[in-house]
């Protein structure tokens, strides 16, 4: 198996008992370039067994135990409303711009978001989760270059491949801003007790392996918020620049922000 971002080799390095009725046990590969950690029984499985584990898990997670799994979810998704609500006030977004956010689950942060300011709002998407009786956008409505900002909470890790970051970052105008909470770590521990080794995660990102997606997709400046854990990459060094004069907490840079370099990545 190739590693997708930088086309390394990549070979065994953990497995993981799951037990479940769709993934009973989980081998991990690892790029010898990049890093990058990739769950090879989910990118094997039938992509029909992939949406009925997912169904399953994001099921339990949103609506019974979210906050047993991740104390800080809530806590979180306020603190990333409160930055989308700056770069409104800083002008990064504006009434005009087209905003989405892509995996939006059961909408919170597009609500949270609302509850500060209503304008532009935060579209929700989500392929698994979308909410009849609200206002989700479709697949058809996902148009390639459309996008002036996407966000991605908790999405990354569940990605499979290539195409599935393709589909996020093509929605982006050319100068337009994305936005990216996941957990990205300078080495992904070798331990199958690592919290973050959930039934549905398959993609574990390293520092080097965003950099080079950061580069692939033309971004050109980079702003990470560390309480909300929340990447900002941005395709307009004018926009990035106002965000730098402005904003506070931040680390900002002209590259991918690469701060998680030492253990513990992140508590949970
Ligand atoms: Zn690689």
């Amino acid at each position: 198996m190739k590693c997708f971002v930088c086309g390394g080799e990549m070979s065994p390095f953990m497995e993981k008992n799951f037990g479940m009725k769709y993934l009973a046990a989980c081998e991990y590969v690892r790029c010898g370039d990049c890093g990058l950690v990739v769950a090879k029984t989910l990118y094997d499985m039938p992509r029909s067994d992939w949406e009925s584990l997912n169904r399953e898990c994001h099921a339990a997670y949103q609506h019974t135990d979210a906050l047993a799994v991740d104390p800080r979810w809530l806590e979180r998704l306020q603190a990333q409303a409160e930055i989308l609500a700056e770069l409104v006030k800083i002008g990064v977004l504006d009434e005009n711009s087209r905003a989405v956010d892509y995996g939006a689950g059961d909408g919170k942060l597009s609500d949270y978001f609302a509850a500060k300011i209503d304008s532009p709002p935060l579209m929700k998407f989500d392929a698994y989760m979308a909410n009849p009786n609200e206002n989700y956008l479709s697949a058809e409505d996902l148009l390639p270059a459309s996008f002036d900002f996407v966000i991605t909470c908790s999405v990354f890790e569940h990605l499979l491949g290539a195409n599935d970051v393709e589909k996020i970052f093509s929605l982006l105008k050319s100068d337009g801003t994305a936005a990216l909470h996941t957990l990205i770590c300078e080495e992904v521990p070798r331990d199958p007790n690592w919290f973050y080794l959930q039934p549905v995660h398959a993609t574990f990102w390293t520092n080097a392996a965003m950099k080079k997606i950061f580069h692939q997709y033309n971004f050109k400046a980079c702003a990470y918020h560390v309480e909300s854990r929340l990447w900002l990459m941005f395709r307009s060094l004018e926009k990035f620049s106002r965000l730098k004069k402005s904003a506070r907490d931040f680390v900002c840079a002209e590259e991918f922000v690469d701060y998680w370099k030492i253990k513990p990545y992140r508590q949970p």
